[in-house]
């Protein structure tokens, strides 16, 4: 089995009880973390390749916990526009258009490149033509979590709910049992699912264990219509339901009051935070601090890049931070800690991996990246975790493993061609603009 020993000034761990280790380094044997030694004993053990970092943090890969990767291809098309104006009159007639096997393989392979570039190893998507998103990701290497998702009207992929879940069950079958590929249930939004799919969804979910992921509580424009149309806000009809559980992850989260916090809480669901799309789409600020602080699991991610329009979440973690204390006046709100782990921790506890990623941890598997912190804008250094939040920039990110596969080797691919993804989004590009 090949065996690669790191040595690196700064480990970040992630775990409570020694977050950070200096001078140590991580030996991965196949797709694990075999262990984590000082210096002195690491030199000892014999391994097929050593790889000396001398300026760098090692640190658990970051965890996009909400995305549309194919959507990449639609990055600018329109911006600063409400969302339901931005969905029903710019993205989704764009997306009528253009939307198929191979603009979802394209736009996720060259949302890919770009997260891994920026250090992201596992993303938690959501879109249509899902084996094409589980190809673009097992061409990449990265993690990825495929949301398959449901509507109740058609599109290019579906007709109506029971197609596009059809089609989604039936797309995983080829990847059971892949490592890195797990299909994910997602029904868009609770006003475009009706309660008939929700329980279908929740049975499936049920019998064959996977996850839920669906946009809650995004905009006030959603709550008012539902008030409208079922008389109750959607977190009340969901849970009358049964989805909110410990299988959901709502993107969002916008608009919750104390008693769906509590709630969220004690049925264990998780939420996606979502801060760059959330102040571009101008929905409002998340109860970020007062989730975490009931016990909610809350993780980030960047949403799609025709909402953000970046998937970076070195960005995506400074805004987190920043935007919570510029709201609550609280400067000791969301520290640098905290952030870091809904960009790690969370996330893989979201998606029920917490055993496996998230952490750099002996046994777990060996999803990571070097962070070069020698850059002029990191200097000088008294707290990496610091740096990591606020003044790293993602083009800092030099070596990411996922299962212990080297993805990117000096801020080399070793898998993609970079020259090749960005023929395909010009391909895209004048296809989109033919009107
Ligand atoms: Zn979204």
């Amino acid at each position: 089995m090949n065996t690669t020993a790191i040595f690196a000034p700064y480990i970040i761990t992630m775990n409570d009880d020694c977050p950070v280790l200096e001078n140590h380094a991580v030996i991965i044997k196949g797709r694990e973390i075999w262990d984590i030694l000082p210096f002195d004993l690491a030199k000892n053990i014999e391994v097929n390749q050593t790889l000396n970092l001398d300026n760098h943090a090692l640190m658990p890969g970051l965890i996009n916990l909400h995305g549309h990767s194919a959507m990449t291809l639609l990055r600018g098309y329109a911006d600063d526009l409400a969302l339901m104006d931005w969905l029903n009159n710019h993205i989704w007639p764009a997306e009528g258009k253009n939307v198929s096997d191979a603009f979802v393989y394209d736009g996720t392979l060259l949302a890919m490149a770009e997260m891994i570039l920026g250090g992201t190893t596992t993303i938690n998507d959501m879109y249509f033509f899902n084996a094409a998103v589980a190809k673009a990701g097992l061409l990449s290497g990265m993690r990825t979590f495929v949301g398959c998702t449901i509507l109740e009207f058609p599109n290019a992929y579906a007709q109506n709910a029971d197609e596009y879940i059809a089609k989604g069950l039936n797309e995983q079958v080829p990847f059971y049992g892949d490592d890195l590929i797990r299909f994910v249930l997602a029904p868009h939004a609770p006003y475009t699912v009706s309660n008939a799919t929700f329980s279908k969804v929740l049975d499936l979910a049920e019998k064959y264990d996977m996850l839920i992921h669906c946009h809650i509580h995004e905009t006030q424009d959603e709550i008012s219509g539902s008030v409208k149309e079922y008389n109750q806000r959607p977190i009340a009809r969901l849970n009358q339901l049964g989805v909110i559980n410990s299988r959901l992850i709502a993107a969002h989260g916008v608009h919750l009051t104390d008693e769906e916090i509590t709630l969220f809480a004690e049925k264990g669901a998780s939420v996606a935070h979502n801060p760059a799309s959330n102040m571009k789409l101008a929905s409002g600020f998340a109860p970020v601090v007062n989730m975490l602080q009931n016990g909610v699991n809350v993780g980030l991610g960047t949403d799609g890049a025709a909402s953000n329009n970046k998937l970076d979440m070195f960005a995506e973690m400074r805004l987190a931070a920043l935007i919570a204390k510029g709201h609550s006046g609280n400067p000791t709100d969301l520290t640098a800690y905290e952030t870091l782990k809904m960009a790690t921790v969370n996330g893989a506890k979201a998606l029920h991996l917490d055993d496996k990623i998230g952490r750099l941890k002996k046994g777990m598997r060996a999803d990571m990246i070097a962070v070069d912190l020698s850059d002029i804008a990191t200097q000088p250094l008294f707290d990496p975790i610091s740096h990591i939040v606020y003044a790293v920039d993602r083009s800092q990110v030099c070596f990411v493993w996922v299962n212990g596969e080297m993805l990117l080797n000096n801020r080399q691919f070793t898998r993609v061609d970079l020259n090749e993804i960005r023929a395909k989004a010009r391909f895209w590009q004048n296809r989109i603009q033919e009107k």
